[in-house]
């Protein structure tokens, strides 16, 4: 029995539920959840549930709607509760299975984690999935950038991200310089801080299996498994030989490696089978630029994922335009890629689109994918009419941008059904 301290849970609406073989079954009108975010997450937040209920009226008249319930993380939570995030968020997270959030800022201060970082280990959501697909009429640095059709799977629980790290002048960094050199007779400077970088083989298999599960349920080409093993052999290299082993074991019928799609089929991929492929992480960076074509999902690890998908955003239109989710077992908590843009707070100005493709993200998560198509074709139809925010304006020639709440207001004009 779910219990809060000060949320208020609509009447009216139904909780989603998660079946035993991991599927959802999900209600006409589902509770969900959304943290509004500090800076600038209540200008787009509001923008995004204004297309997503216009979105929801015009594809299913009043059949289907969202009962959202707002509840409370970073510095609105402070305020309520005392506290950045409090129990109450993590208890209605986990009880309604869906969420939406806009950006957190980090509290400033010793002591203080990443309030996204802590949110996705808490609530064990190990993939965080970044697809970076072109939408046309949006400017771009490159030259051909429809040729990405990228989905990022990056790790969210280990890698340097773990917080294990200790200031250079720590007890626990001199205790641990100690033993390494007593133990190992490895000598690090006097004066060196430590991270610890763990990459295991559960977290690695789990990212790669929901990476090749989602190839394979979208019919896409290839997963290519980007790591660092030449230099780190037993933590970037372990992960990219998992995710070979993860393959042949669980996906035998379905997978091919590149490999024998050279030596026993004339390099012809046969039809209907996902290549497994890996690349080194520098390589990747030049590959998706020109090679952008023969990549598909890409599983990483924590920090290369953190690089490449900002990267790849850039030539799709930059961090505004990027939707993002996490994804455990059961929980999917989806959010705007980009950070607060504090100086940008309540000035009704920053492109929504990050936060509003999450959700259509989060429609097509739910099973309802006309909807979410409805909102992808407004959007293009939105920035094909030139109508457009600050961001997209300064680098469209004689653009006016107009307010977020203007551009969300364009978008519902523009749904079709
Ligand atoms: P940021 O908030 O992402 O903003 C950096 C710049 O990116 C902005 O100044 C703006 O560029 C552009 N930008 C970001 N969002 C935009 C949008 N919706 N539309 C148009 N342009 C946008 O990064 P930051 O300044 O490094 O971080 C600020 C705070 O956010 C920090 O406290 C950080 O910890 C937090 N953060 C949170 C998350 C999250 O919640 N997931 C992610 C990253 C950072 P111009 O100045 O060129 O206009």
């Amino acid at each position: 029995m779910m219990h809060f301290d000060k949320l208020k849970v609509p009447a009216g609406g139904e909780i989603i539920k998660v079946l035993n073989d991991g599927s959802l079954e999900v209600p006409d009108a589902p509770i969900i959840p959304f943290i509004q975010g500090d800076g600038v997450g209540p200008d787009i937040m509001r923008a995004t549930k204004i297309v997503l209920d216009g979105a929801l009226e015009k594809v299913y008249s009043k059949s289907r709607r969202i009962h959202w319930v707002e509840i409370f993380a970073g510095e609105k939570a402070k305020k309520q509760y005392g506290k950045y995030l409090p129990a109450d968020t993590f208890e209605a997270i986990r009880a309604f299975k869906v969420a939406i959030k806009g950006p957190l800022t980090t509290p400033v201060g010793g002591g203080f984690r990443s309030l996204n970082v802590t949110l996705r280990q808490e609530l064990d959501l190990y993939s965080c999935v970044r697809p970076c697909v072109y939408i046309p009429g949006v400017p771009s640095p490159v030259r051909n950038p429809d040729s990405m059709q990228v989905i990022i799977f990056r790790e969210n629980t280990e890698d340097v991200y773990a917080g294990i790290e200790w200031e250079h002048d720590s007890t626990e960094a001199s205790e641990l310089r100690a033993f390494l050199s007593k133990k190992f007779k490895i000598q690090l400077r006097d004066d060196a801080s430590i991270g610890l970088k763990p990459i295991s083989e559960f977290g690695s298999k789990r990212l790669v299996r929901a990476a090749i599960k989602y190839a394979i349920k979208h019919e896409l080409p290839s997963v290519t498994l980007m790591h660092k093993g030449n230099i780190m052999k037993f933590t970037e290299g372990s992960f990219k030989e998992w995710g070979y082993e993860l393959a042949k074991d669980e996906f035998p019928n379905e997978t091919i490696t590149e490999d024998e799609v050279y030596e026993n089929h004339g390099s012809q991929p046969p039809v209907g089978k996902v290549i497994i492929k890996d690349r080194i992480a520098d390589s990747m960076f030049q590959q998706v630029l020109t090679r952008t074509g023969e990549y598909s999902v890409i599983a990483t690890s924590n920090l290369n994922g953190d690089y490449l998908s900002d990267a790849c955003a850039a030539q799709v239109g930059g961090l505004g335009m990027a939707p993002g989710a996490n994804i455990g077992d059961e929980i999917a908590l989806f959010e705007a890629t980009h950070g607060t843009a504090p100086k940008y707070t309540n000035m009704d100005k920053v492109n929504p689109s990050s936060l509003i493709l999450s959700g259509a993200m989060m429609l097509e998560h739910l099973g309802w994918e006309e909807c979410a198509i409805a909102i992808r074709d407004a959007i293009q139809a939105t920035i094909g009419d030139r109508i457009v925010t600050y961001d997209l304006a300064r680098l469209m020639e004689g653009v006016s941008p107009v307010k977020t709440s203007e551009y969300a207001l364009a978008i519902v004009d523009r749904l079709k059904y």
